[in-house]
């Protein structure tokens, strides 16, 4: 079984670390050191250089990252942006087609719809819910079926078992961005799927202080990533390698805290006479709860919901919260709280938010490591006002 035993919890401390701890150290040291001595390398990705992510960092915690979904390989990256667009531009060429979820990630939208639209790489929206319907969208040239674990900020959950099963059947690369359930809640290589991405800087991190993401899955598939990576050049520093190893280490316990006590306040919310609608896959409420929990070890810490009233309403309870950070972002040890017609998706025009469900006075939680009672108290005080 060796150190990093069987279960995440144990991986999460030990996979990936050196056999023999360097000189004795029971923390990974930083390798704060550009270049590498030539020790015979044959080809070009080979070299020891940060931008070729492989210092001794990068290998650690690219062992790491994929033994907590159980899959090949892993790359880091500079950013979650990083992951998510080398994955397209390694694995789709001018003249492919591909189909993406409908409501995607605000950067990932944009980069789909502009950038990739721009280098001739098209695509169609799936509709998450109803798998009968995507076999229609398929043509000779495509590729490629991109989700995500939970969309934002509605926190939907597609039909995901399908998709990976409609990947296999149709040869297309299934990838999925996993980084709000993040490998506690959902290992996507478990369902089938070929790759999954991560904005590290998120759940897997955690302490809103470095900025990373990660591409896990099939080993050749992550290769073939990796040498677009190195011609990108969006490596992660070895400092950050260092701040998102240490932040992995307590992923397990803060997710389950997290899992825990937004599950609380979204039940709380639900009772609330000035609440609308809450979004969160863990109540009995939500249109794919069954699904969600099939598919899920937990629900994760994000959730959002509609205030009654208008604008200032939401505006006005954004100003009375005492202890969530008014901020974009997520998956933090502290809270934070966002209109996102303001701030994710204040890119889409109003009338494409209308028509993702995306109302101006839905607010969007993530809920941090602060006492879950502190918290209710807070919105209680908040919503009285
Ligand atoms: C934040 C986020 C990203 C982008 O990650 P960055 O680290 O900010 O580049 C991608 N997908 C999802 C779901 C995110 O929440």
């Amino acid at each position: 079984m060796g150190k990093s035993g069987s279960h995440l919890e144990t991986k999460l401390i030990h996979a990936g670390d050196p056999e023999t701890p360097i000189e004795g150290a029971v923390s990974m040291p930083v390798f704060q050191s550009s270049t590498f001595l030539y020790s015979g390398a044959g080809s070009y990705h080979d070299l020891r250089y940060i931008r070729l992510n492989n210092t001794p960092n990068h290998l650690a915690l690219h062992r790491k990252l994929a033994a907590l979904e159980n899959a090949e390989a892993a790359l880091v990256t500079a950013s979650g942006m990083a992951a998510i667009s080398v994955v397209f531009l390694a694995l789709l060429s001018p003249g492919d087609h591909f189909l993406v979820q409908g409501c995607l990630y605000g950067g990932t939208h944009s980069f789909i719809t502009k950038d990739l639209a721009a280098l001739g790489i098209s695509f169609d929206f799936f509709d998450g819910d109803h798998p009968g319907s995507w076999e229609r969208l398929l043509r000779p040239e495509t590729r490629m079926i991109y989700a995500e674990t939970m969309t934002n900020p509605l926190l939907g959950v597609a039909d995901l078992k399908a998709v990976a099963s409609f990947a296999k059947n149709h040869g297309l690369v299934s990838v999925i961005d996993n980084t709000f359930a993040s490998p506690v809640n959902f290992r996507p290589p478990e369902w089938g799927f070929d790759l999954s991405v991560h904005s590290c800087t998120k759940y897997l991190n955690g302490h809103s202080d470095i900025v990373a993401g990660a591409v896990i899955g099939r080993a050749e598939l992550v290769e073939e990533i990796t040498h677009t990576m190195n011609h990108l050049g969006g490596s992660l520093d070895p400092h950050a390698c260092f701040l998102l190893d240490r932040g992995l280490k307590t992923l397990a316990v803060r997710m389950g805290y997290q899992n825990e006590s937004a599950l609380k306040i979204a039940r709380f919310l639900e009772a609330h006479p000035k609440i609308e609608k809450v979004n969160y896959p863990g109540l009995a409420s939500h249109p794919a709860h069954e699904r969600a929990r099939a598919l899920f070890d937990g629900f994760s810490g994000m959730l959002s919901f509609e205030l009654a009233g208008d604008v200032k309403v939401a505006d006005r309870f954004l100003e009375n919260v005492q202890i969530p950070f008014v901020a974009p972002s997520l998956g933090g040890v502290e809270s934070l709280i966002t209109r996102p017609a303001t701030t994710s998706h204040s890119g889409l025009t109003p009338e494409e938010r209308k028509a993702l469900g995306i109302s101006d006075t839905l607010i969007r939680f993530s809920v941090g490591l602060e006492a879950t009672d502190d918290l209710i108290e807070d919105f209680k005080q908040a919503l009285r006002v």
